[in-house]
């Protein structure tokens, strides 16, 4: 009798434990053997994956992607490109025409799979362009690991989109997503969306890479390159060993990482530095006029390095390498591919910044990008805009960092055709609305909750978020959780309102009445989205007063802010159109009066926010 009260407790206890959907992310190991023919621009690989399920579910079947699939005419790549238009990624088209419908037949991407096997026995598989699906004869029991075993050969495609041959710089190969990668799997289910042009997403991986390719080319990658001795561009004593066929092996391995990206040119050069506490920084690049900026880069990315590693958690690994390659910008695990001409300094800082900041936002908090693209771009972006403005202070000191973006954001809203951050990355009616949805939503989710919480919060909320979260697969969801408990507010609504949806700030100063020794303001809601309202004072003593008018959505105010000091009044509820203010100054002691000084608020109407007092 004990004993089956015993066990009924016991499975009561497991049934309650399973219901909490405990934190699981899947694991997977790959080792590569990859044979380039670089007069081809063709491969030959195998792979060996240790792919280890743990999640709380049984898996019978498993999912890979195969990217280079989608660069053909009439590819699902190629028919959305072409349904967009002008209003399409730029990149992708030529005055309108997808370039993807005029790739020559020999220039076609292609991962051509023979074979794979599931513990030494042959699979099942379907190839759905750029995902193949595989049907497994032994399923993945929770807390297991399988062995895939594959071969396939590859046609490196005319370069279109981040990967491919010969991009317009004269780079041979730009190898990323190049591989049979495993789709992740997690409490969302398999991430299979089909590659028709933006972001991408993976388990956590260990890599073991071996390339062999023609003894003169140089290999820059996201990773560590284990035996410099042996090929050419890493050491200066090199000893480069050639096989009969005039070939070169490169062994690669990196730990943890969510891809591993490459790429090979006879031109590059390679540089390398070590970041103080820092990664060793590897630029790979073709030395010329229009790279010159990359020899003074080396001061620029160690300040960098230094100011994202103290203000948004420390760099998990031991290297990363900035690669000449692709078509403007893409983070990878450990390293990005780049253009490499630039203007300025600044203009490249700006680029590296970016696609440096990824390593948080992308490689390290490893959110779903084609789920979440506002969590990896919008974050990225608002790294970017934080590191440049320590790195190349503006010559007339601007209100808060990211006015500009906060301007663009306004006069977008104006065009009407705003899509919300929320919509899955690939299926935004245009280019634009994509960008703005993404990368300035996104941003501005961050400068916006500053504003709420104050930036000394925010700062806490942001490393919190990565202590809690670094190396791991966070959503909006864990973010959120850790904002609120940080800043002790109540936050749903606001994320709600600014992702969800496309609704905007609007507040103003509706009247202002002067007293014998006060004088009384009326604020005005005419926007759709409640916030907090920082209401400010200039005196002619040039003195600033700030009083903060807490909406009672967050049910607790903000304490403080690195952007001054300020008195708090009472709530403004939510539902209540007007406020009034009054404060104990008269007309001739005022200069300005005005709703936010530190123009973080992203109020789309700025008109009647500010009211010089004559
Ligand atoms: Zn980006």
């Amino acid at each position: 009798m004990k004993k089956s009260i015993a066990i009924i407790f016991a499975f009561i206890i497991s049934q309650f434990q399973a219901q909490q959907n405990p934190y699981y992310q899947q694991a997977a190991k790959y080792k590569m053997d990859i044979d380039v023919n670089a007069e081809k621009f063709t491969y030959q690989g195998n792979q060996t994956l240790q792919y280890t399920n743990n999640s709380p579910d049984e898996l019978n079947v498993v999912y890979f992607h195969l990217y280079w699939n989608a660069f053909k005419p009439n590819s699902m790549m190629d028919q959305r490109v072409a349904s967009q238009g002008k209003n399409g990624d730029s990149r992708l088209q030529k005055d309108g025409i997808s370039r993807l419908a005029s790739i020559p037949k020999d220039q076609e991407g292609a991962q051509n799979i023979h074979w794979i096997k599931q513990n030494g026995k042959d699979l099942k598989f379907e190839v759905q362009e750029t995902i193949m699906k595989v049907y497994l004869n032994e399923s993945i029991k929770p807390n297991s690991t399988t062995s895939f075993t594959m071969e396939w050969d590859a046609v490196i495609p005319q370069q279109i989109r981040r990967s491919g041959r010969n991009n317009r710089e004269g780079v041979d190969m730009t190898m990323t997503q190049w591989y049979p990668k495993i789709s992740e799997y997690d409490y969302d289910g398999w991430a299979t969306f089909d590659y028709i042009g933006r972001e991408f997403h993976a388990p956590f991986s260990d890599f073991d890479v071996t390339i062999k390719i023609d003894k003169d080319y140089v290999i820059g990658a996201g990773g560590i390159l284990e035996n410099p001795k042996e090929v050419k561009g890493y050491d200066a004593n090199a000893n480069i060993k050639a096989e009969k066929n005039k070939k070169a092996t490169w062994k690669w391995t990196a730990k943890n990482i969510l891809d591993f990206a490459w790429s090979a040119d006879r031109d590059y050069i390679v540089k390398s530095f070590d970041v103080p506490d820092g990664p060793k920084v590897y630029l790979v690049y073709q030395k010329n006029d229009k790279t010159k900026v990359w020899e003074e880069a080396q001061p620029y990315v160690t300040k960098y390095f230094q100011i994202m590693n103290s203000h948004f958690g420390k760099y998990a690994y031991p290297t990363y390498a900035f690669i000449q390659g692709g078509d403007g910008g893409m983070e990878y695990g450990m390293c990005t591919m780049i253009l490499g001409e630039s203007k300025s300094m600044e203009d490249l800082m700006g680029l590296m910044a970016h696609e440096g900041s990824h390593s948080w936002y992308q490689q390290m908090l490893a959110t779903n990008e084609s789920v979440r693209p506002w969590m990896d771009e919008g974050f990225t972006s608002y790294a970017e805009g934080y590191v440049m403005n320590q790195l190349f202070p503006p010559k007339d000191k601007l209100p808060n960092p990211f006015v500009e973006r906060l301007e663009a954001y306004r006069n977008f809203v104006k065009k009407g055709i705003e899509e919300p951050a929320v919509w899955l990355g690939d299926h935004h009616d245009n280019g634009t609305s994509y960008t703005y949805a993404s990368y300035i939503k996104g941003e501005l989710f961050l400068v916006e909750l500053g504003y709420i919480v104050g930036e000394e919060n925010l700062s806490e909320i942001l490393k919190q978020y990565f202590n809690t979260w670094s190396l791991k697969h966070p959503t909006d969801r864990d973010f959120l959780h850790i904002a609120q408990k940080v800043s002790g507010m109540d936050l749903k609504w606001f994320h709600h309102y600014w992702i969800n949806t496309t609704k905007t700030i609007d507040y103003g100063i509706k009247d202002v009445k002067y007293d014998a020794k006060s004088t009384t303001i009326t604020l005005i809601n005419n926007g759709q989205v409640p916030m907090p309202i920082d209401f400010s004072i200039l005196t002619k003593d040039k003195k600033i007063v700030t009083y903060q008018i807490p909406t009672n959505l967050t049910h607790t105010w903000k304490q403080k802010d690195e952007y001054g000091d300020f008195k708090t009044e009472n709530y403004w509820p939510w539902t209540q159109k007007e406020y009034t203010l009054t404060i104990p100054y008269t007309q001739s002691q005022l200069q300005l009066l005005g709703i936010d000084f530190s123009q973080r608020l992203a109020d789309v109407n700025m008109k009647d926010n500010f009211v010089e007092v004559k």
